[in-house]
């Protein structure tokens, strides 16, 4: 309420006065002194015209008979003090009664002041005056809380807005803007109260994490990669079912949390509505982009206690699923966290190994099944323990790959092997036609400076880059596609050569192998395996070794054991060959004596 549209004040200043009296004398007397001094006056000559004409218009100010037929004063004052419309209105009593016990009344009823008749003018006229300007700072002191208390309104409903605002970005994820771990966890802890596990006790965690996403990432820029983390969010939400949550863990992991599932197959449904929405390419800044996931799927139950334990199975399980290959699914065992524990250890002592040296090469001839003579050695990555002894590769290269430590021991290895071989040349044991092949894992292969650690190894080791042979695998190449061909042509300039390693397991682009320069091809154990002397176990190999022919590249067969493998492989011409029939792979010392006893097969 303004102060425009006080009641009463819209026409005089001075103040809009109500009259009660059932004396026409004093109505007439008091209406002519107010009016003579400005004010607005209004006369009733008893309480229920008073009543009415106060229901019309409110004055200002009543000057209130006591004694009165009908309604007395009291009773009029009662009533307009019952109604809020009307109870603020100031009521100065008038009356002849001159008694404490009327005046005590007076006020109990709600008057403000008491005038005893007869009554002086000046004396009334103060009292209204005064009266009248105590409702007004009244009225002022009204609008002033009112205005004080919309203020305060408002500035509540910005700060709950921006609370909602904060609580917003606290809780979710600012490129996807999907919930974050803080919301999961408090969801998850919603799930995991014990009256909720009562009602609907199993729900599900799926964790999903991007196969080679780092690939894409560092073949792209990284702010393609945020663009691909977006629509992939936006296409993994059309997989959910209402009421599941999708929420970005961190990097390129998601966590689906699937309030209430009924058996396992739900939460399968929406691994394989996930893997077919992959099936169709991501379009990034006009490139086609192909992404693969690996998930992790975990049943929740009353047996969890904390949130942090469902989204470790689930971590654990979706590790096992990149384990089985890219693009698969896996349900965590409870056995299986024994398992990651160990794997913890492992990590662990692989980490001291490499800082103490103890992982280091050991070497296996590499011969010419033309000559019989050793024309290389492939180094293979050992780890010696002083407790546990003899680690092999099939246990901690996957491991080492995962955590990228495997940069660290390639690089070691790489070192040593270089080093190796330079000391026998220098012992005139090698000559400068023997070449030592290091092999490269897929992650070493992404290294932007592989090139020019491998330079700087050359010049410190001072061997000659003809005499190194790397060992990579179709996928490295593949995964690295972007990079691959620069990379490769590098190693072509400086004469350093290149084997593809397990050649026929992986995914065999043949278009692809014949742009890069490849010197040689390592025939898979797998082929050599089923060697029997009959021309139909020959299986595939045969053609492979015309691709290879086509191709200009040399062939090395892997994993001879016996002589009639041997024999087979020689009568089918393939040029090289590598297998425990000639040697299992020897630490440098050894390796060093066969090479000088000058052996022929
Ligand atoms: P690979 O490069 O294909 O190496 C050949 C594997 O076959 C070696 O296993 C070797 O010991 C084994 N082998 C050779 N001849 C025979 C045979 O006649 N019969 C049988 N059954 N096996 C034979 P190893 O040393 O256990 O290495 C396994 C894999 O680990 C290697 O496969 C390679 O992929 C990886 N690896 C080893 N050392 C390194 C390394 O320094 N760096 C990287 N990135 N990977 C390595
Ligand atoms: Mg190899
Ligand atoms: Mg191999």
């Amino acid at each position: 309420m303004s102060s425009e549209n006080l009641p009463g004040n819209e026409n005089n200043l001075a103040g809009d006065i109500l009259i009660v009296d059932d004396t026409p004398v004093n109505l007439r007397l008091l209406s002519n002194m107010l009016l003579g001094h400005g004010y607005n006056v209004r006369q009733a000559i008893n309480g229920k015209m008073a009543l009415m004409a106060v229901g019309v218009v409110p004055p200002d100010l009543i000057l209130l008979d006591i004694m009165m037929p009908d309604l007395n004063g009291y009773e009029v004052c009662k009533a307009l003090k019952a109604d809020p419309k009307t109870a603020s209105i100031p009521v100065i009593f008038l009356s002849a009664l001159n008694e404490v016990f009327d005046k005590v009344k007076a006020f109990e009823v709600g008057g403000v002041d008491y005038i005893p008749k007869p009554f002086q003018f000046e004396e009334v006229l103060v009292r209204v005056k005064n009266h009248l300007a105590l409702r007004d700072a009244h009225l002022q002191i009204c609008q002033l809380n009112e205005d004080l208390e919309q203020r305060v309104y408002q500035r509540t409903q910005q700060l709950e807005t921006v609370n909602i605002e904060l609580r917003k970005l606290a809780l979710h994820d600012s490129l996807t803007g999907l919930p974050n771990r803080v919301l999961l966890q408090e969801r998850l802890n919603e799930l995991l109260q014990p009256e909720r596990c009562a009602s609907t006790p199993k729900f599900g965690v799926l964790f999903l994490d991007c196969d080679r996403f780092r690939v894409v990432n560092n073949s792209l820029s990284h702010l393609a990669g945020d663009e691909l983390l977006v629509a992939l969010a936006r296409r993994l939400e059309q997989c959910l079912r209402p009421g599941d949550t999708l929420a970005r863990w961190g990097g390129d992991e998601f966590v689906i949390l699937m309030p209430d599932i009924a058996k396992i197959q739900d939460a399968i449904a929406v691994v394989h509505n996930i893997f077919k929405s992959l099936d169709s390419p991501f379009t990034i800044r006009r490139r086609e982009i192909f992404l693969n996931a690996s998930i992790g799927i975990v049943i929740g139950d009353e047996t969890y206690q904390y949130p942090e334990d469902l989204v470790r199975d689930a971590d654990t399980a979706m590790y096992r699923a990149k384990a089985l290959g890219k693009g698969q699914y896996y349900i965590f065992e409870p056995k299986m966290h024994q398992v990651m524990v160990q794997r913890l250890q492992l990590e662990t002592d692989l980490q001291h190994a490499i800082a103490q040296n103890l992982i280091v090469p050991f070497y296996q001839p590499i011969v010419s099944l033309d000559t019989g003579k050793i024309i290389g050695f492939e180094a293979l990555a050992r780890w010696i323990d002083p407790q546990k002894g003899f680690i092999s590769p099939g246990m901690f290269i996957p491991l080492a790959e995962e955590t990228g430590i495997i940069n660290l021991i390639g690089r070691a290895i790489l070192k040593q092997a270089c080093e190796d071989l330079a000391t026998l040349q220098r012992q005139g044991i090698a000559d400068e036609t023997l070449n030592v092949s290091v092999n490269l894992s897929t992650l070493q292969f992404a290294q932007p400076d592989l090139v020019h650690q491998i330079d700087d190894i050359l010049a410190q080791t001072q061997l000659s880059p003809h005499c190194l042979k790397l060992e990579i695998t179709e996928s490295a190449i593949m995964e690295n596609s972007e990079s691959a061909s620069l990379m490769l042509q590098q190693f072509r300039d400086r004469a350093i050569q290149l084997s593809i390693d397990d050649f026929g397991t992986g995914y065999s682009s043949l278009s692809y192998l014949h742009s890069f320069p490849v010197d040689s091809l390592k025939i898979d154990r797998s082929f050599v395996d089923g060697l029997d002397g009959t021309p139909q176990s020959s299986g595939l190999i045969p053609a492979i070794l015309s691709i290879a022919r086509e191709m200009k590249m040399s062939a090395i067969a892997e994993g001879i054991e016996t002589p009639q493998q041997l024999e087979q492989l020689r009568r089918l011409n393939c040029a090289y060959g590598q297998g425990y029939y000639f040697a299992k792979p020897l630490p440098a010392e050894a390796a060093a004596e066969l090479l000088a006893s000058q052996p022929r097969w």
